[in-house]
């Protein structure tokens, strides 16, 4: 099953040469996504009842309320990809999550007009050890940089 799966990741990033590269945890212990390409927006991912929320965080960690922000979010595989239902609030967006070791693919913009960024999230719900989270919200391996 394990190599099963490495190779379906591999499979799925060949092209994405950040993959499982910075895993950074927000305020809310979620998973931060870069939301910009100068790290003035971020998204925070974290997880409950099988849901996904994914909040806005500004340059310095603060939240942000949507206006006209967006997020679209894709699961599935590359041969089979799947459109997730995303609804949106005062705090953020909410989207079921994606079955165990799929990719979740997030398009962002801040407004309709804007400039579309592309996040992904390998939902791999392996417990890690050391800090007993799921993979894709470990940062152990980031633990030097603190
Ligand atoms: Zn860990």
């Amino acid at each position: 099953m394990k190599t099963k799966l490495t190779s379906l990741i591999l499979a799925l990033t060949a092209g994405f040469a950040l993959a499982h590269e910075g895993i950074e945890l927000g305020p809310n212990k979620g998973r931060i996504l870069e939301f910009s390409t100068d790290e003035t927006m971020h998204g925070e991912v974290t997880e409950k009842g099988g849901k996904l929320h994914i909040a806005l965080l500004d340059k310095d960690m603060k939240p942000v309320k949507p206006e006209a922000h967006s997020v679209t979010a894709t699961a599935g595989t590359r041969q089979a990809p799947v459109k997730l239902e995303i609804t949106k609030d005062e705090s953020g967006f909410t989207v079921p999550a994606p079955k165990e070791g799929e990719w979740l693919i997030m398009q962002y913009k801040e407004t309709e007009a804007g400039k579309t960024i592309t996040a992904r999230l390998l939902y791999d719900t392996t417990v890690c050890g050391p800090c007993e989270k799921p993979e894709w919200r470990c940062a152990c391996g980031e633990k030097e940089k603190k």
